[in-house]
């Protein structure tokens, strides 16, 4: 049986990942940081509605040794990683101006260096078994850039290129590394939008509605799974129409 594992799973899009790849069949390693309460209440909706195993893990995404532990703690229980999701981040709206060098490094960490932390770990396990399929979660901003999100922008590019020079080298390994960028999907992380700027975001999406985790998740199970197995260095947009 193969497993996936999830960071950030305890809410938002990490939840809709992990329970779209538990419906696909895999064990789950689902990550959470603060939201332990939510975590275990997920693991226990997957656990009784699934066939499948599920361990959940408390690690700071940020932090090297906290991520190789839980890494060690999934290779004990499952022996092997077959899909890593990398998925936790947080997101900051704030002119540049106004952005201290502590806002920048929060974010660059949370988005980016928790990238190479849980990549890392799990890499070598994965190329041992010359097998595996990474998916990294980036976002529209990403790719376009916005404005008042220069240093979560920054983040989310820097895992476009992550995501792109590591399918290179890793393709020899039989290891397949995508990444998704969503458009606005409708997460804890939309909730400092007001009714009013949300009404006008909504006019700026092509087919007129929001996303939801699911729209990101069954985009990732795609990604995971074998039907996509020449599909590597790719950036998906899941966003509605809103960039083309
Ligand atoms: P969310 O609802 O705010 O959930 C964020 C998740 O990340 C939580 O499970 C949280 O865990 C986890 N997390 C944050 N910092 C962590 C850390 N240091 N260590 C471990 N886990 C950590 O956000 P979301 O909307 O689902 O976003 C998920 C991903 O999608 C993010 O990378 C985000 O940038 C990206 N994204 C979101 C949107 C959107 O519109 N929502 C659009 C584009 C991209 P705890 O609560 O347990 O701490």
């Amino acid at each position: 049986m193969k497993t996936a594992l999830i960071t950030g799973a305890s809410r938002g899009i990490g939840t809709a990942c992990a329970i779209a790849l538990a419906k696909s069949g895999y064990n789950i390693v689902l990550n959470y940081f603060n939201s332990e309460e939510k975590a275990h209440n997920i693991a226990k909706i997957i656990a009784d509605n699934y066939s499948v195993e599920v361990l959940a893990v408390k690690a700071d995404v940020r932090d090297k040794e906290q991520v190789d532990t839980m890494v060690q703690k999934a290779l004990e229980k499952f022996e092997k990683i077959d899909v890593l999701v990398n998925n936790a981040g947080i997101a900051l709206q704030k002119l540049f101006t106004d952005t201290t060098a502590d806002d920048w490094n929060d974010v660059i960490c949370a988005n980016l260096n928790s990238v190479y932390n849980v990549t890392h770990a799990v890499a070598k396990n994965m190329i041992s078994n010359h097998s595996g399929s990474i998916v990294n979660i980036s976002s529209m901003w990403g790719q376009v850039g916005a404005s008042c999100e220069v240093a979560y922008s920054a983040s989310k590019a820097g895992v476009i290129g992550f995501t792109k020079a590591l399918a290179k080298e890793l393709a020899l390994s039989n290891i397949r590394v995508n990444c998704i960028a969503p458009g606005v999907i409708m997460t804890d992380m939309m909730s400092s939008f007001s009714e009013e700027d949300l009404k006008l975001i909504k006019e700026d999406i092509p087919l007129g509605e929001f996303g939801t985790g699911k729209n990101v998740a069954d985009a990732v199970a795609f990604l995971a799974s074998d039907k996509a197995q020449y599909i590597t260095g790719q950036v998906l947009s899941v966003n509605g129409g809103m960039v083309i």
